[in-house]
């Protein structure tokens, strides 16, 4: 059912309701990363603050409102109170909003929002200690599993009829792609390995990452996986590349701040030169596409001997969160 059939008070009141219930999965988010690190069960023991080991009162554990009024300090030894938690408390609750909207009231909305509060405990995990658990990949890994079995999605892909030993059944093809998922997203990360440790003998990333692409691909099915890679790549891109500059600034490799600069001015210029029609000569076109290919070959190898000359530069920037990011975007087309 659309939230859009409920009249306006209805609408609001639900809204808030799932904000809530969105939160109070956040804080839930925030025990199992923490306990994750600590290898504390998820449910047994009482909230305590990591400093002072107070057990925490009712009124210190209500998600949001509880780090406000206590001004992101520890009510009793005042030791600040990391902002993580009202961070991924707010997270978590405006995604179960943002699809509830997109979804309605249906069993597919609460996989999503399943979906997402994983897919926030694997990109926290990562930029705060840049480790993945597999447990918590193979949780999201096994709803995507379970949640296309049954095609919840309703994809409408069809079945697979199959038949043996005369009894007849059917798999959901869904299903089928969910499996070919778990296998894309791990040859696809280890195939970037193999040819990342080629040419520069180093691992690009860390096994970690094969367990999310893995898991994502259980959820979206093997035809998603190369976009999620792709675009996350991009965005990883975006990400490091301020910081490599800053970082070639610093050891004085002008030639390849040079060959860059050139290199992002020659693709701006093509777009300029093909929007204003002066590249419709093919010669010309092709003599300009040859000189953008060349200045991409240049820096790639001034690139890689760099990163063979220090490997550590590689892996400073978790890969997790950028293919969570596009998992969540995915969530919403
Ligand atoms: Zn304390």
């Amino acid at each position: 059912m659309s939230l859009f059939e409920l009249n306006t008070f209805e609408f609001y009141y639900f809204l808030f309701f799932i904000f809530v219930i969105g939160a109070c999965f956040g804080s839930f988010t925030n025990v199992v990363i923490l306990r994750a690190f600590t290898e504390e069960s998820i449910v047994l023991p009482p909230s305590k603050c990591p400093h002072c080991k107070n057990k925490l009162k009712w009124y210190h554990n209500i998600p949001i409102l509880s780090y406000l009024f206590l001004r992101g300090k520890c009510g009793f030894c005042k030791e600040k109170i990391s902002i993580q938690y009202p961070i991924v408390e707010f997270v978590v609750a405006v995604l179960f909003v943002a699809l509830f909207l997109k979804y309605g009231i249906a069993l597919k909305t609460i996989f999503m929002c399943m979906f997402a509060v994983m897919c926030v405990v694997l990109a926290v995990t990562d930029i705060k200690e840049q480790v993945i658990f597999d447990a918590h990949a193979y949780v999201l890994g096994g709803l995507g599993l379970v949640y296309n079995f049954f095609d919840i999605g309703k994809r409408g892909l069809g079945t697979y009829d199959l038949s043996i030993f005369s009894y007849d059944f059917s798999v959901n093809k869904s299903f089928v792609y969910a499996l070919l998922g778990i296998l894309a997203g791990v040859v696809i990360i280890e195939g970037l390995v193999l040819i990342c440790k080629l040419f520069v003998g180093q691992r690009a990333f860390g096994e970690g990452d094969s367990f999310i692409l893995g898991a994502l691909g259980a959820v979206f099915g093997y035809a998603a996986v190369p976009l999620i890679a792709l675009v996350g790549a991009l965005i990883q891109v975006v990400i490091l590349l301020p910081l490599m500059i800053k970082k070639f600034i610093q050891a004085k490799k002008y030639d390849i701040i040079v060959s860059l600069t050139v290199l992002v001015l020659a693709m701006i210029l093509f777009y300029v030169l093909l929007y204003l029609g002066l590249l419709d000569n093919t010669v010309l076109l092709y003599t300009y596409f040859a000189f953008i290919v060349g200045c991409t070959v240049y820096f790639s190898i001034k690139m890689i001997r760099s990163a063979k000359e220090n490997p550590e530069n590689l892996t400073a920037v978790p890969f997790g969160p950028p293919l969570v990011l596009v998992a969540l975007g995915l969530m919403f087309i």
